[in-house]
């Protein structure tokens, strides 16, 4: 059997090898490449995923696979090489089910539709990329319908984010969340306007960068194993566990722009960093879901980086980086203005409250598209009916509405949006359970001290990579399934506080 391992083991990592190699091309399109250089780029990214596709889906390593589960079996199942054959048949199983023209199909659309989309969202017309957008959702549910055997036609989509997780259960999920929320966003919107202009000064974008990673330091992200360079659309991205990057931008009458995105990706790095070694080079070594992903970064800018032990800390040396912005600024005035509730029209400015009700509107016309109940010529006017009942606002065009987040008009129609609100909702349910291990942390956060809940985290979590699926960690780490309880408690604590709720 150690044979047939080894075999499959060197074949995965030259998949791994091309792979990282193309998301080393992509950051570079993202950050230093001049814009001459797109065209050869966009071929040699697609060159590079032909020869992976064509690598793993080799039949040789479905043979290798079946030969392997005996001894697959005769191992626990939490073991590194049992994970590592489950896991890779599972990926083997899907992707041989989608042919490889399809695929490339789907990337050539979104890559054209995206080009399309970066002019018609500033022209406002929805027009232009309905035809393209229509060709998406045929797509989308075509793609679903190469994996047969679904609930719901967005299940295979929705696993290909979130695997595990079900239409029907993230619906559930979403409706006891929303209807908690929505009271309390009604409660903090009767009050007037928490003040922020003390975050609209002017900053320089020198000592933004340099408070920003002088945190994310403190935080346990690891600079000889990364580093942050500038884009427009801050990402993470992992070349090798021991080099995970990630990028922000600056705006200078912004402040929470820089700082929190560089505390949200940092938390999306110091998973992919808390990756065990032995897992290098094999499809386990990586955070394990979207929404998993997204519990980290969530964690470490609004758990973490919004609450009033850490600005205790960091308030003063916040000053002495920037005193004639904020001589006059108190640490209460600072404190609420990063985290300002309001009914808005923009998920990615979305405060930690209402943002969840920009996911579920996505969600819900997400599911409506596919099942086939809402056509794509009016989706742009259920957008606005849905931000009308749901946030109480209404967008003066489409710019702001329907044309704002790339996803559907650069990947699919489908599984994409989930993972932003199942992160918020595991971000607090982890949390909570590393609390219950060590009651300590949040006085140690007041003191820029991290070790402890870094630590937790990587042993409960970062650690396994890709081992478990999504459902498979939350019960490992609490002992039971997804709640949404710990989550609205920390909400209801923390705004309860701050509004007087
Ligand atoms: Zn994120």
């Amino acid at each position: 059997m150690q044979a047939e391992l080894q075999d499959l083991k060197n074949r995965l990592l030259e998949v791994d090898d091309l792979n990282r190699a193309t998301a080393v091309l992509s950051w570079d399109q993202s950050t230093y490449m001049p814009s001459g250089g797109a065209e050869a780029r966009a071929r040699q990214m697609a060159t590079l995923g032909k020869l992976s596709h064509e690598k793993f889906t080799d039949v040789a390593v479905g043979r290798l696979l079946d030969a392997l589960r005996p001894y697959e079996e005769s191992l626990p199942y939490d073991s590194d090489d049992a994970s590592l054959i489950r896991v890779t048949r599972r990926q083997y199983e899907r992707m041989t089910k989608v042919p490889a023209a399809f695929v490339a199909e789907m990337t050539n659309h979104g890559a054209s539709t995206y080009q399309v989309w970066t002019e018609a969202r500033p022209a406002n017309d929805f027009r232009r990329v309905q035809p393209l957008l229509e060709k998406t959702l045929d797509l989308s549910r075509r793609m679903a319908n190469y994996i047969s055997g679904y609930e719901h036609i967005a299940d295979p989509l929705i696993d290909q984010m979130d695997y595990g997780m079900k239409a029907a259960d993230v619906r559930r999920v979403f409706g006891e969340l929303r209807a908690q929320l929505v009271p309390i966003v009604r409660a903090i919107t009767q009050q007037a306007e928490a003040d922020d202009s003390c975050l609209r000064v002017g900053y320089p974008e020198a000592g933004q960068l340099a408070f920003g990673l002088d945190v994310i330091k403190q935080y346990g992200y690891d600079f000889n194993r990364g580093r942050q360079d500038k884009t427009h659309h801050p990402f993470c991205t992992t070349f090798s566990i021991g080099d995970v990057r990630i990028t922000t931008r600056v705006r200078e009458n912004d402040l929470g722009d820089a700082l929190f995105s560089t505390l949200h990706e940092a938390g999306h790095a110091m998973y992919e960093q808390g990756v065990s070694t032995a897992l290098e080079g094999t499809p386990l070594a990586g955070g394990t879901s979207a929404g998993v992903h997204e519990s980290q970064s969530r964690m470490w800018e609004n758990i973490v980086g919004r609450s009033r032990g850490f600005w205790e800390h960091f308030y003063p040396q916040l000053q002495q980086q920037f005193p004639a912005q904020l001589k006059g600024v108190s640490l209460d005035t600072f404190y609420r203005a990063i985290n300002k509730v309001q009914r808005s029209l923009i998920r990615v400015d979305a405060d930690e409250v209402t943002y969840n009700l920009h996911v579920m509107i996505r969600f819900d016309l997400e599911l409506q598209l596919l099942e086939g109940s809402l056509e794509i010529r009016d989706l742009a006017e259920a957008w606005h009916e849905r931000y009308e009942t749901d946030l109480g606002v209404t967008a003066p065009d489409d710019r702001d509405g329907v044309l704002q987040d790339v996803h559907w008009y650069a990947f699919i129609i489908g599984g994409v949006f989930q993972g932003y609100t199942l992160g918020n909702i595991l971000s607090g349910l982890f949390y909570q359970k590393a609390l219950e291990a060590h009651p300590e942390i949040p006085a140690e956060i007041g003191r820029g001290k991290f070790d402890t809940l870094h630590n937790w985290l990587k042993s409960n979590i970062y650690q396994h990579g890709s081992k478990f699926t999504a459902p498979e960690l939350i019960e490992r780490v609490t002992g039971g399934p997804l709640r949404i309880e710990p989550y609205i408690q920390y909400l209801r604590t923390k705004y309860g506080e701050l509004y007087q709720l």
